[in-house]
Protein backbone atom coordinates (compact mmCIF):
# COMPACT_ATOMS: atom_id res chain seq x y z
CA UNK A 1 0.00 0.00 0.00
CA UNK A 2 1.35 3.50 -0.72
CA UNK A 3 0.21 6.10 1.18
CA UNK A 4 1.86 10.11 0.21
CA UNK A 5 1.99 12.57 3.07
CA UNK A 6 1.82 16.27 3.35
CA UNK A 7 1.88 18.42 6.69
CA UNK A 8 1.65 22.47 5.72
CA UNK A 9 -0.04 24.60 8.28
CA UNK A 10 -0.44 28.04 9.40
CA UNK A 11 -2.95 29.76 11.78
CA UNK A 12 -3.71 33.16 10.33
CA UNK A 13 -4.57 35.60 12.47
CA UNK A 14 -6.38 38.79 10.80
CA UNK A 15 -5.61 42.01 13.12
CA UNK A 16 -1.36 41.20 12.62
CA UNK A 17 -0.78 43.67 9.58
CA UNK A 18 2.32 41.79 9.17
CA UNK A 19 2.11 39.21 6.55
CA UNK A 20 3.70 35.70 7.04
CA UNK A 21 6.30 34.66 4.22
CA UNK A 22 8.41 31.59 3.55
CA UNK A 23 11.40 32.79 5.60
CA UNK A 24 8.87 31.97 8.63
CA UNK A 25 7.88 28.58 7.52
CA UNK A 26 11.60 28.06 7.17
CA UNK A 27 12.47 29.35 10.70
CA UNK A 28 10.53 26.13 11.41
CA UNK A 29 11.97 24.42 9.20
CA UNK A 30 9.99 23.91 5.35
CA UNK A 31 11.27 20.34 4.42
CA UNK A 32 10.66 18.06 0.89
CA UNK A 33 11.17 14.66 0.57
CA UNK A 34 12.74 11.91 2.57
CA UNK A 35 14.28 14.51 4.74
CA UNK A 36 10.79 14.82 6.26
CA UNK A 37 10.94 11.47 7.96
CA UNK A 38 14.69 11.42 8.68
CA UNK A 39 13.96 14.66 10.70
CA UNK A 40 10.09 13.87 12.12
CA UNK A 41 9.51 10.57 12.52
CA UNK A 42 9.44 10.59 16.23
CA UNK A 43 7.75 14.14 16.34
CA UNK A 44 4.16 15.94 15.45
CA UNK A 45 2.03 15.00 12.60
CA UNK A 46 4.69 13.30 11.11
CA UNK A 47 5.70 11.34 13.91
CA UNK A 48 1.83 10.18 14.66
CA UNK A 49 1.33 9.14 10.94
CA UNK A 50 4.86 6.82 11.21
CA UNK A 51 3.50 5.56 14.38
CA UNK A 52 0.36 4.26 13.44
CA UNK A 53 1.75 2.71 9.89
CA UNK A 54 4.07 1.10 12.31
CA UNK A 55 1.39 -0.36 14.83
CA UNK A 56 -0.61 -1.40 12.04
CA UNK A 57 1.69 -4.20 10.73
CA UNK A 58 0.76 -3.99 7.25
CA UNK A 59 3.25 -3.45 4.43
CA UNK A 60 2.50 0.22 4.05
CA UNK A 61 5.00 2.88 1.77
CA UNK A 62 5.00 6.37 2.74
CA UNK A 63 5.66 9.15 -0.08
CA UNK A 64 6.21 12.60 2.25
CA UNK A 65 6.12 15.22 -0.25
CA UNK A 66 6.45 18.78 2.20
CA UNK A 67 6.40 19.55 5.63
CA UNK A 68 6.10 23.17 6.39
CA UNK A 69 4.96 24.81 9.50
CA UNK A 70 5.06 28.40 10.61
CA UNK A 71 4.16 29.97 14.17
CA UNK A 72 0.88 31.78 13.56
CA UNK A 73 0.56 34.89 12.28
CA UNK A 74 -0.78 37.66 9.81
CA UNK A 75 -2.08 36.64 6.41
CA UNK A 76 0.46 33.94 4.38
CA UNK A 77 1.73 35.86 1.25
CA UNK A 78 0.66 34.89 -2.41
CA UNK A 79 4.23 33.90 -2.56
CA UNK A 80 3.74 31.48 -0.02
CA UNK A 81 0.26 30.30 -1.24
CA UNK A 82 1.64 29.84 -4.88
CA UNK A 83 4.84 27.76 -3.60
CA UNK A 84 2.74 25.51 -1.98
CA UNK A 85 0.06 25.18 -4.20
CA UNK A 86 2.86 24.25 -6.77
CA UNK A 87 4.85 21.69 -4.36
CA UNK A 88 1.60 20.08 -3.45
CA UNK A 89 0.80 19.49 -7.56
CA UNK A 90 4.33 18.72 -8.21
CA UNK A 91 4.37 15.73 -5.01
CA UNK A 92 1.08 14.30 -6.33
CA UNK A 93 2.04 13.88 -9.91
CA UNK A 94 5.22 12.70 -9.13
CA UNK A 95 3.83 9.96 -6.37
CA UNK A 96 2.59 7.87 -9.33
CA UNK A 97 -0.42 5.99 -8.06
CA UNK A 98 -1.23 5.86 -4.18
CA UNK A 99 -4.29 4.30 -2.28
CA UNK A 100 -4.28 6.86 -0.19
CA UNK A 101 -3.61 11.02 0.60
CA UNK A 102 -2.53 12.05 4.13
CA UNK A 103 -3.26 15.56 4.28
CA UNK A 104 -2.33 17.27 7.55
CA UNK A 105 -3.11 21.00 7.49
CA UNK A 106 -4.16 23.64 9.69
CA UNK A 107 -7.62 24.76 8.91
CA UNK A 108 -7.42 28.29 9.87
CA UNK A 109 -4.84 29.59 7.35
CA UNK A 110 -6.24 32.70 5.07
CA UNK A 111 -3.65 34.10 2.53
CA UNK A 112 -3.62 37.45 0.80
CA UNK A 113 -6.70 37.86 -1.21
CA UNK A 114 -7.73 34.36 -0.18
CA UNK A 115 -9.76 33.78 2.46
CA UNK A 116 -10.06 29.92 2.70
CA UNK A 117 -6.52 28.11 1.78
CA UNK A 118 -7.10 24.87 3.07
CA UNK A 119 -10.17 24.72 0.71
CA UNK A 120 -7.93 25.47 -2.25
CA UNK A 121 -5.22 23.29 -1.15
CA UNK A 122 -7.50 20.11 -0.73
CA UNK A 123 -9.77 20.91 -3.70
CA UNK A 124 -5.90 20.91 -5.48
CA UNK A 125 -5.40 17.81 -4.51
CA UNK A 126 -8.86 16.22 -5.48
CA UNK A 127 -8.69 17.55 -8.87
CA UNK A 128 -5.09 15.49 -9.31
CA UNK A 129 -6.28 12.72 -7.41
CA UNK A 130 -9.56 12.26 -9.01
CA UNK A 131 -12.40 11.22 -7.05
CA UNK A 132 -12.02 7.58 -6.10
CA UNK A 133 -8.41 7.74 -3.85
CA UNK A 134 -9.20 8.81 -0.36
CA UNK A 135 -8.12 11.78 1.44
CA UNK A 136 -8.08 11.88 4.50
CA UNK A 137 -7.83 15.87 6.02
CA UNK A 138 -5.98 16.20 9.55
CA UNK A 139 -6.71 19.74 10.81
CA UNK A 140 -6.37 21.74 14.15
CA UNK A 141 -9.54 22.32 15.84
CA UNK A 142 -9.35 26.29 16.01
CA UNK A 143 -9.88 25.13 12.17
CA UNK A 144 -12.54 27.21 10.30
CA UNK A 145 -14.31 24.38 8.01
CA UNK A 146 -15.45 25.42 4.92
CA UNK A 147 -17.90 24.24 1.54
CA UNK A 148 -14.93 24.13 -0.37
CA UNK A 149 -13.04 21.16 2.31
CA UNK A 150 -15.82 19.50 2.90
CA UNK A 151 -16.62 18.87 -0.46
CA UNK A 152 -13.37 17.51 -1.06
CA UNK A 153 -11.85 15.77 1.26
CA UNK A 154 -13.21 11.75 2.25
CA UNK A 155 -12.89 12.15 6.39
CA UNK A 156 -11.64 14.35 8.75
CA UNK A 157 -10.09 14.57 12.42
CA UNK A 158 -9.13 17.08 14.30
CA UNK A 159 -7.20 17.88 17.75
CA UNK A 160 -8.41 16.22 20.56
CA UNK A 161 -6.99 18.59 22.93
CA UNK A 162 -6.02 22.00 23.95
CA UNK A 163 -3.20 22.37 24.34
CA UNK A 164 -3.00 20.09 21.34
CA UNK A 165 -1.24 16.76 20.80
CA UNK A 166 -0.26 17.06 17.22
CA UNK A 167 1.40 13.66 17.31
CA UNK A 168 -2.15 11.96 18.63
CA UNK A 169 -3.94 13.45 15.05
CA UNK A 170 -1.28 12.41 13.01
CA UNK A 171 -1.75 8.81 14.38
CA UNK A 172 -5.65 9.32 14.47
CA UNK A 173 -6.13 10.41 10.93
CA UNK A 174 -3.50 7.53 9.18
CA UNK A 175 -5.68 5.42 11.89
CA UNK A 176 -8.76 6.32 9.83
CA UNK A 177 -7.36 6.26 6.57
CA UNK A 178 -5.73 2.46 7.05
CA UNK A 179 -9.38 1.60 8.30
CA UNK A 180 -11.19 2.91 5.31
CA UNK A 181 -8.88 1.25 3.08
CA UNK A 182 -8.84 -2.14 4.87
CA UNK A 183 -12.10 -2.52 6.48
CA UNK A 184 -13.60 -1.39 3.30
CA UNK A 185 -16.02 1.33 5.28
CA UNK A 186 -17.43 3.88 3.78
CA UNK A 187 -17.17 7.23 5.24
CA UNK A 188 -20.07 9.72 4.94
CA UNK A 189 -19.25 12.82 6.57
CA UNK A 190 -22.37 15.56 7.88
CA UNK A 191 -21.64 18.80 9.58
CA UNK A 192 -23.04 21.91 10.63
CA UNK A 193 -21.88 25.14 11.04
CA UNK A 194 -22.39 27.14 13.62
CA UNK A 195 -23.10 31.24 14.34
CA UNK A 196 -20.40 31.33 17.37
CA UNK A 197 -17.41 33.12 18.45
CA UNK A 198 -15.62 33.56 21.44
CA UNK A 199 -12.41 34.41 22.97
CA UNK A 200 -10.07 32.26 23.99
CA UNK A 201 -10.15 31.91 27.46
CA UNK A 202 -12.33 29.02 27.42
CA UNK A 203 -10.69 26.94 25.17
CA UNK A 204 -8.77 24.70 27.17
CA UNK A 205 -10.37 20.87 27.25
CA UNK A 206 -10.07 20.14 30.43
CA UNK A 207 -12.53 22.15 31.81
CA UNK A 208 -15.82 23.86 31.78
CA UNK A 209 -17.84 23.76 28.80
CA UNK A 210 -15.10 22.98 26.12
CA UNK A 211 -14.59 20.00 28.23
CA UNK A 212 -18.08 19.13 28.25
CA UNK A 213 -18.13 19.47 24.18
CA UNK A 214 -15.27 17.41 23.42
CA UNK A 215 -16.12 14.42 25.59
CA UNK A 216 -19.35 14.28 24.28
CA UNK A 217 -17.18 13.73 20.84
CA UNK A 218 -15.44 11.12 22.57
CA UNK A 219 -18.52 9.04 23.63
CA UNK A 220 -20.18 9.40 19.97
CA UNK A 221 -17.05 7.94 19.03
CA UNK A 222 -17.46 4.79 21.15
CA UNK A 223 -20.32 3.68 18.70
CA UNK A 224 -17.98 1.37 16.23
CA UNK A 225 -20.35 3.43 13.07
CA UNK A 226 -18.78 6.35 14.17
CA UNK A 227 -15.38 6.93 12.87
CA UNK A 228 -14.53 10.34 13.89
CA UNK A 229 -16.63 12.94 15.90
CA UNK A 230 -14.65 16.27 15.96
CA UNK A 231 -15.64 19.97 17.54
CA UNK A 232 -14.07 22.94 15.98
CA UNK A 233 -14.34 26.13 17.88
CA UNK A 234 -12.95 28.68 15.44
CA UNK A 235 -9.85 30.51 17.03
CA UNK A 236 -10.98 34.18 17.35
CA UNK A 237 -9.07 36.32 15.35
CA UNK A 238 -9.58 34.79 11.78
CA UNK A 239 -12.26 37.22 9.96
CA UNK A 240 -13.24 35.17 6.90
CA UNK A 241 -16.21 34.79 4.48
CA UNK A 242 -17.28 32.00 5.66
CA UNK A 243 -16.19 32.22 9.27
CA UNK A 244 -17.82 30.39 12.36
CA UNK A 245 -17.82 27.12 14.58
CA UNK A 246 -18.34 23.93 13.00
CA UNK A 247 -19.09 20.44 14.58
CA UNK A 248 -17.87 17.03 11.90
CA UNK A 249 -19.30 13.77 12.29
CA UNK A 250 -17.66 11.00 10.23
CA UNK A 251 -19.59 7.68 10.11
CA UNK A 252 -19.46 4.36 8.09
CA UNK A 253 -22.32 4.61 5.48
CA UNK A 254 -24.78 5.57 8.07
CA UNK A 255 -25.59 9.61 6.50
CA UNK A 256 -28.77 9.68 8.62
CA UNK A 257 -26.77 8.87 11.66
CA UNK A 258 -24.08 11.35 10.98
CA UNK A 259 -26.66 13.88 10.68
CA UNK A 260 -27.95 13.37 13.66
CA UNK A 261 -24.85 13.34 15.77
CA UNK A 262 -23.75 16.37 14.05
CA UNK A 263 -26.91 18.37 15.15
CA UNK A 264 -26.58 16.89 18.80
CA UNK A 265 -22.98 18.37 18.82
CA UNK A 266 -24.25 21.77 17.34
CA UNK A 267 -27.09 21.79 20.23
CA UNK A 268 -24.58 20.90 22.71
CA UNK A 269 -22.49 23.98 21.77
CA UNK A 270 -24.96 26.52 21.57
CA UNK A 271 -26.46 25.29 24.60
CA UNK A 272 -23.42 26.37 26.37
CA UNK A 273 -22.82 30.02 24.34
CA UNK A 274 -22.51 31.78 27.40
CA UNK A 275 -20.33 29.51 29.18
CA UNK A 276 -17.85 30.29 26.94
CA UNK A 277 -17.26 33.70 26.96
CA UNK A 278 -17.47 33.33 30.63
CA UNK A 279 -14.02 36.22 31.60
CA UNK A 280 -11.35 35.01 33.53
CA UNK A 281 -9.04 37.84 32.89
CA UNK A 282 -7.80 40.98 35.13
CA UNK A 283 -6.85 44.35 34.38
CA UNK A 284 -2.81 44.60 33.46
CA UNK A 285 -2.30 46.47 36.85
CA UNK A 286 -4.05 43.77 38.61
CA UNK A 287 -2.24 41.23 37.40
CA UNK A 288 1.39 42.62 37.58
CA UNK A 289 0.47 43.24 41.34
CA UNK A 290 -1.30 39.42 42.13
CA UNK A 291 1.99 38.21 40.73
CA UNK A 292 4.56 40.55 42.11
CA UNK A 293 2.58 39.48 45.72
CA UNK A 294 2.76 36.02 44.79
CA UNK A 295 4.43 33.82 47.88
CA UNK A 296 6.31 31.90 45.70
CA UNK A 297 7.40 31.85 42.38
CA UNK A 298 7.08 31.45 39.39
CA UNK A 299 3.53 32.97 37.68
CA UNK A 300 3.10 32.73 34.48
CA UNK A 301 1.34 36.53 33.19
CA UNK A 302 -0.64 35.92 30.06
CA UNK A 303 -0.55 38.42 27.86
CA UNK A 304 -3.92 36.76 25.92
CA UNK A 305 -3.85 40.69 23.58
CA UNK A 306 -0.46 39.72 21.95
CA UNK A 307 -0.58 36.32 21.90
CA UNK A 308 1.93 35.12 19.87
CA UNK A 309 0.94 31.46 19.51
CA UNK A 310 -2.74 32.76 17.77
CA UNK A 311 -1.14 35.07 15.86
CA UNK A 312 -0.26 38.53 17.23
CA UNK A 313 3.34 39.99 16.63
CA UNK A 314 4.99 39.98 19.62
CA UNK A 315 5.37 43.58 19.93
CA UNK A 316 3.05 44.41 23.26
CA UNK A 317 5.00 46.67 25.84
CA UNK A 318 1.52 47.29 27.85
CA UNK A 319 2.83 44.44 30.91
CA UNK A 320 5.87 46.00 30.50
CA UNK A 321 4.79 49.48 31.14
CA UNK A 322 2.54 48.50 34.31
CA UNK A 323 5.74 46.54 35.59
CA UNK A 324 8.00 49.55 35.56
CA UNK A 325 5.47 52.22 36.69
CA UNK A 326 4.03 49.62 39.30
CA UNK A 327 8.03 49.36 40.58
CA UNK A 328 7.77 45.59 41.03
CA UNK A 329 9.49 44.03 43.81
CA UNK A 330 10.55 41.11 42.19
CA UNK A 331 11.99 40.04 39.21
CA UNK A 332 9.92 39.44 35.32
CA UNK A 333 10.38 38.21 32.21
CA UNK A 334 9.41 39.52 28.76
CA UNK A 335 9.88 38.32 25.23
CA UNK A 336 9.36 41.24 22.83
CA UNK A 337 9.86 40.61 19.33
CA UNK A 338 11.65 43.50 17.77
CA UNK A 339 14.17 43.46 14.60
CA UNK A 340 14.63 47.19 14.91
CA UNK A 341 15.47 46.76 19.16
CA UNK A 342 17.68 43.50 18.24
CA UNK A 343 19.85 45.69 15.59
CA UNK A 344 20.63 49.06 18.21
CA UNK A 345 21.32 46.15 21.32
CA UNK A 346 23.49 44.30 19.14
CA UNK A 347 25.11 47.84 17.73
CA UNK A 348 25.41 48.69 21.02
CA UNK A 349 27.33 45.24 22.32
CA UNK A 350 27.15 43.59 25.49
CA UNK A 351 27.69 45.34 28.95
CA UNK A 352 26.75 48.98 27.16
CA UNK A 353 23.52 50.72 28.51
CA UNK A 354 21.25 51.32 26.34
CA UNK A 355 18.00 54.01 26.03
CA UNK A 356 15.68 52.96 23.13
CA UNK A 357 11.87 53.11 22.27
CA UNK A 358 10.43 49.60 22.76
CA UNK A 359 7.01 47.43 21.24
CA UNK A 360 4.52 48.92 19.22
CA UNK A 361 6.53 47.68 15.99
CA UNK A 362 3.61 45.79 13.96
CA UNK A 363 0.49 46.19 15.64
CA UNK A 364 0.48 49.76 15.96
CA UNK A 365 -3.04 50.24 16.19
CA UNK A 366 -2.66 48.66 19.85
CA UNK A 367 0.71 49.57 20.90
CA UNK A 368 2.84 52.58 21.20
CA UNK A 369 6.98 52.37 21.50
CA UNK A 370 7.87 52.92 25.30
CA UNK A 371 10.87 54.45 25.43
CA UNK A 372 13.12 52.40 28.53
CA UNK A 373 16.97 52.06 29.60
CA UNK A 374 18.75 49.27 29.98
CA UNK A 375 21.60 46.90 30.02
CA UNK A 376 22.63 44.83 27.23
CA UNK A 377 23.21 41.24 29.10
CA UNK A 378 23.77 38.79 26.27
CA UNK A 379 23.38 39.04 22.49
CA UNK A 380 23.13 35.87 20.45
CA UNK A 381 20.39 33.56 18.40
CA UNK A 382 20.25 31.31 15.26
CA UNK A 383 18.64 27.85 16.05
CA UNK A 384 17.47 27.20 19.21
CA UNK A 385 17.39 23.41 20.48
CA UNK A 386 13.95 23.07 22.85
CA UNK A 387 11.85 20.58 24.07
CA UNK A 388 8.22 21.85 21.59
CA UNK A 389 5.86 19.33 20.72
CA UNK A 390 6.48 20.44 16.78
CA UNK A 391 10.01 20.21 16.60
CA UNK A 392 13.32 19.96 18.16
CA UNK A 393 14.46 23.15 17.08
CA UNK A 394 13.47 26.76 16.12
CA UNK A 395 15.45 29.51 14.35
CA UNK A 396 14.48 32.96 16.56
CA UNK A 397 16.84 35.06 14.30
CA UNK A 398 19.53 37.31 16.70
CA UNK A 399 18.33 37.87 20.26
CA UNK A 400 19.12 39.95 22.53
CA UNK A 401 18.86 39.76 26.36
CA UNK A 402 17.90 43.54 27.67
CA UNK A 403 17.43 44.16 31.27
CA UNK A 404 15.36 46.86 32.28
CA UNK A 405 15.09 47.36 35.97
CA UNK A 406 13.34 44.23 37.52
CA UNK A 407 12.64 43.15 33.27
CA UNK A 408 14.43 40.91 31.61
CA UNK A 409 13.40 41.47 28.37
CA UNK A 410 13.95 38.35 25.50
CA UNK A 411 13.92 40.33 22.30
CA UNK A 412 14.32 38.55 18.96
CA UNK A 413 14.02 39.19 15.78
CA UNK A 414 11.95 36.34 14.72
CA UNK A 415 8.93 35.19 16.66
CA UNK A 416 9.62 31.63 16.78
CA UNK A 417 8.06 30.57 20.14
CA UNK A 418 8.49 34.00 21.54
CA UNK A 419 9.09 33.30 25.33
CA UNK A 420 6.30 30.53 25.77
CA UNK A 421 8.95 28.09 26.22
CA UNK A 422 11.69 28.23 29.16
CA UNK A 423 14.41 26.66 27.16
CA UNK A 424 14.92 29.48 25.00
CA UNK A 425 15.72 31.83 28.39
CA UNK A 426 17.76 28.73 29.61
CA UNK A 427 19.40 28.76 26.05
CA UNK A 428 21.35 32.11 27.01
CA UNK A 429 22.05 31.19 30.40
CA UNK A 430 19.33 33.07 32.23
CA UNK A 431 18.31 31.43 35.57
CA UNK A 432 14.59 30.79 35.97
CA UNK A 433 14.77 30.33 39.64
CA UNK A 434 15.51 34.17 40.25
CA UNK A 435 12.36 35.00 38.90
CA UNK A 436 9.01 35.43 40.26
CA UNK A 437 6.94 35.97 37.23
CA UNK A 438 6.96 34.82 33.51
CA UNK A 439 4.87 36.88 30.62
CA UNK A 440 3.72 34.13 28.37
CA UNK A 441 2.68 35.25 24.88
CA UNK A 442 -0.44 32.66 24.83
CA UNK A 443 -3.75 32.19 26.04
CA UNK A 444 -3.46 28.48 26.21
CA UNK A 445 -0.56 27.25 25.76
CA UNK A 446 1.16 27.51 29.23
CA UNK A 447 2.19 23.64 29.74
CA UNK A 448 6.05 24.67 29.00
CA UNK A 449 6.11 26.44 31.79
CA UNK A 450 4.71 23.23 33.72
CA UNK A 451 7.29 22.46 35.82
CA UNK A 452 8.01 25.73 36.60
CA UNK A 453 4.83 27.77 37.06
CA UNK A 454 3.32 27.84 40.57
CA UNK A 455 -0.16 29.86 39.11
CA UNK A 456 -1.91 31.86 36.32
CA UNK A 457 -3.22 34.97 36.28
CA UNK A 458 -4.41 35.99 32.56
CA UNK A 459 -3.99 40.04 32.08
CA UNK A 460 -6.70 41.63 29.91
CA UNK A 461 -4.37 42.85 27.53
CA UNK A 462 -5.55 44.61 24.03
CA UNK A 463 -4.02 43.26 20.83
CA UNK A 464 -4.93 41.30 17.63
CA UNK A 465 -5.47 38.40 20.20
CA UNK A 466 -7.08 40.11 22.84
CA UNK A 467 -10.20 38.68 24.46
CA UNK A 468 -12.62 41.57 23.99
CA UNK A 469 -14.13 40.54 20.59
CA UNK A 470 -16.45 43.01 20.15
CA UNK A 471 -14.09 45.66 19.27
CA UNK A 472 -12.11 44.01 16.97
CA UNK A 473 -12.68 45.54 13.62
CA UNK A 474 -14.51 42.58 11.88
CA UNK A 475 -14.91 43.24 8.36
CA UNK A 476 -15.98 39.49 6.41
CA UNK A 477 -17.20 37.12 8.88
CA UNK A 478 -20.97 36.24 8.51
CA UNK A 479 -23.10 38.16 10.60
CA UNK A 480 -25.07 38.07 12.81
CA UNK A 481 -22.49 36.26 14.37
CA UNK A 482 -22.72 35.31 18.65
CA UNK A 483 -22.41 36.97 21.07
CA UNK A 484 -22.05 40.56 18.12
CA UNK A 485 -25.65 39.58 18.19
CA UNK A 486 -28.07 38.42 20.19
CA UNK A 487 -29.36 35.43 18.43
CA UNK A 488 -31.77 32.42 19.79
CA UNK A 489 -31.63 30.06 16.82
CA UNK A 490 -28.20 28.65 15.42
CA UNK A 491 -29.98 27.36 13.08
CA UNK A 492 -31.83 30.19 11.58
CA UNK A 493 -28.16 32.00 10.56
CA UNK A 494 -26.33 28.87 9.57
CA UNK A 495 -24.40 29.70 6.90
CA UNK A 496 -25.23 25.86 6.09
CA UNK A 497 -25.93 23.41 7.14
CA UNK A 498 -25.48 20.75 4.95
CA UNK A 499 -24.45 17.31 4.59
CA UNK A 500 -20.78 16.17 3.10
CA UNK A 501 -20.64 13.09 0.89
CA UNK A 502 -18.70 10.98 -1.22
ZN1 LIG B 1 -5.23 25.42 17.57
Amino acid sequence: MRLALIHIAQETNDFNPLPTTLADYEAFGLVEGEEIARQFREIGQIGGHYAAVKDSGLDIETIPIIRAFAVAGGRISREAFDFFQAKIRAGLEMAGPIDGLVLQLHGACAAEGIDDVEGEQVELCRKILGPDVPILLGLDHHANVTHKIMANCTAIVGHRTQPHDVFDTGKVGTEVLLRILTEKSRPVMAWRKIPLLSHQEQFLTSKGPMKVWFDRARSIEADRRVLQASNYPMQPWLDVAEGGWSTIVVTDGDQALAEKLADELADLAWSMRDDFQVREAVSIDDAVRRADAAERGMVVVSDTGDTVFGGAAGDSNLLLESMLRLGIKSKALIPLISPKAVATLTEAGEGAEVTLPLGGDAATAFFKPLTVTGRVRKLGGGSIALNFNHQPEVDMGRVAVFDVGPVTLLISELRGVAGNVPDVYEAFGIDLSEYKMAVLKTASNFQYFDRLASGLVRADTSGPGQSDVFTLPWQRIPRPVYPLETISDWRAHSSQPGAGTR
